[in-house]
């Protein structure tokens, strides 16, 4: 039974499809999993037994009549509570979606099914992804497997402790300023942000959507690939979908774990070291740049001076973009309703459900943005942090035509203690130093796992930044340097499901 519950999204699929085991089998010991240890951890603001168990039944009988099964057939997956699932609650994290339950699934969820990857259910995650630990869930904080103490990251943090206390193999997240990222580097896990628009955006409850991007969550690169590669692709239901072909993401997986690098081009973006680095993060992120090196990489160090401004640039444009995504929430179409009792104005309502369904981390959103984009203030925040967007991508352009990928630690300090940054927003807003820049100027970026910091044995992250349409470099590079750490660590991260 444990194997099951270890075993990686590949493995599994080849057990499933070759009889081994039941997809059945497989969807019970992660439910039953999610049974023991979810009350510590929760991850799980829902889990929909009985839609994972008929999906699996499905895939079972898919074999049993000869039928040629997919990649994932049969691999239960972790998804975000921020993709809309037909006839299963979504929330986004906030009681303002309380109760609602979205009569048609989003693309993301559909690829899913096709697939044949049973979705055990939805992930806690920051109200509306606003946030980088969770805390800001409206239905309490995750804790980190690792340490449960300790915040999982955000906002995608249910998907990255599911998959860390392997209550699923797979998860899905969403980026919009690294929320895929920093919750795979402080849990130990991987997470990849696409290309923007390679990834359809259709069903997923939008809260910058110029920046949002769903992506894959995994505890290998492979998985990660199969998963990406499932989930992408044009769709003509999201306006800003690319219609290019889905790269070989599996393939440069496959070839990076060979663990030759011959000819690639790396570049360590200087920016990204100094003040409010954690020691031990820069030394197993500095050890990463020497595998790099011993695995035929030529490395060279790069400036993005621009960088510096990406966080203020965030903060408006993100704020900008959700307080008129989260107009929405009217009290009259979805979820949550307040103070209806048919004496009061449409307005009044919408104002009492908005009072009471909001928590304070996205009204301060709202409120922010609504003043970015006011008349007399527009040109001077908003218009200004667009230009500093321009910049941004002009960094990474002259980068890219030096080197092949950039890469960086992907959050300065490892998991922090529940609680220890939820009054200080700013101090919140920095785990994503590392991370923003890529959702700005719409690039691929991953996050692999480098080992654990000596001082408080708690994992860190290794960012790889790649060019748009080039994130099969960060499957080649990814699975590269997780090959060479199974080899020098024994990569405990992977091995060891974390006592609970
Ligand atoms: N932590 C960032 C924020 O709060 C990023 C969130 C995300 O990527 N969804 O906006």
């Amino acid at each position: 039974m444990t194997d099951l519950i270890r075993n990686t999204a590949a493995e599994t699929a080849a057990a499933i499809a070759a009889g081994e085991v039941s997809a059945v089998e497989v969807a019970q010991a992660h439910l039953d999993r999610i049974g023991a240890v979810d009350e510590k951890v929760h991850a799980f603001l829902h889990v929909d037994t009985d839609g994972a168990l008929s999906a699996a039944r499905a895939v079972d009988a898919k074999r049993a009549a000869g039928e040629e099964l997919g990649p994932l057939a049969g691999v239960p997956l972790a998804l975000k509570d921020v993709f809309t699932t037909k006839g299963v609650p979504t929330t986004a994290g906030s009681r303002i979606l309380e109760g609602w339950v979205p009569p048609y699934d989003a693309t993301l969820t559909r690829r899913l099914k096709d697939a044949g990857v049973v979705i055990l259910g939805k992930t806690n995650m920051d109200e509306f992804a606003m946030g980088s630990s969770t805390e800001n869930s409206a239905f309490g904080p995750t804790g980190n497997p690792w340490d449960l103490s300790r915040i999982p990251g955000g906002s995608g943090g249910g998907s990255a402790a599911a998959l860390a206390a392997y209550e699923a193999p797979l998860a899905i997240g969403t980026d919009t300023g690294g929320s895929i990222r920093q919750p795979g580097a402080v849990t130990g896990t991987v997470g990849v942000k696409p290309t923007y628009g390679t990834v359809s955006r259709y069903g997923l409850i939008a809260f910058s959507s110029s920046l949002d991007q769903g992506g894959p969550c995994a505890r290998t690169v492979l998985d990660a690939a199969l998963l990406h590669e499932a989930i992408a692709g044009h769709d003509p239901l999201d306006s800003t979908s690319i219609d290019a072909p889905v790269l070989p993401l599996v393939a440069a997986a496959r070839q990076g774990a060979t663990g030759d690098l011959t000819g690639v081009r790396v570049g360590v973006v200087k920016e990204f070291a100094g003040e409010g680095y954690q020691a031990g993060v820069m030394q197993r992120f500095n050890e990463s740049v020497e595998i790099l090196r011993g695995l035929g990489a030529t490395v060279v160090e790069v400036s993005c001076p621009s960088f510096s401004y990406a966080l203020p640039a965030y903060y408006l444009i993100a704020p900008s973009e959700a307080s008129s995504n989260l107009a929405r929430f009217d009290a009259m179409r979805y979820g949550l309703r307040v103070g209806d009792d048919g004496t009061r104005s449409a307005e009044d309502v919408t104002a009492l459900t908005r009072e009471a369904g909001f928590g304070p981390e996205v009204k301060r959103r709202i409120i922010l943005g609504t003043y970015a984009l006011s008349s007399g203030y527009y040109d001077a925040y908003y218009g200004s942090a667009q230009k500093v967007r321009t910049l941004i991508t002009q960094d990474f352009a002259r980068s890219f035509a030096d080197v092949d990928v950039l890469v960086s630690p992907t959050t300065p300090t490892t998991a922090f203690p529940i609680g220890e940054r939820a009054d200080d927003p700013m101090a919140m807003y920095l785990a994503d130093l590392c991370t923003i820049p890529s959702n700005l100027a719409g690039n691929s970026a991953m996050s692999v796992p480098c080992g654990l910091a000596p001082e408080d044995n708690l994992p860190v992250g290794l960012q790889i930044i790649a060019p748009a349409m080039a994130d099969d470099r960060l499957y080649r590079v990814g699975a590269a340097v997780e090959a060479a750490l199974d080899n020098q660590w024994g990569h405990p991260l992977l091995e060891e499901a974390p006592a609970l």
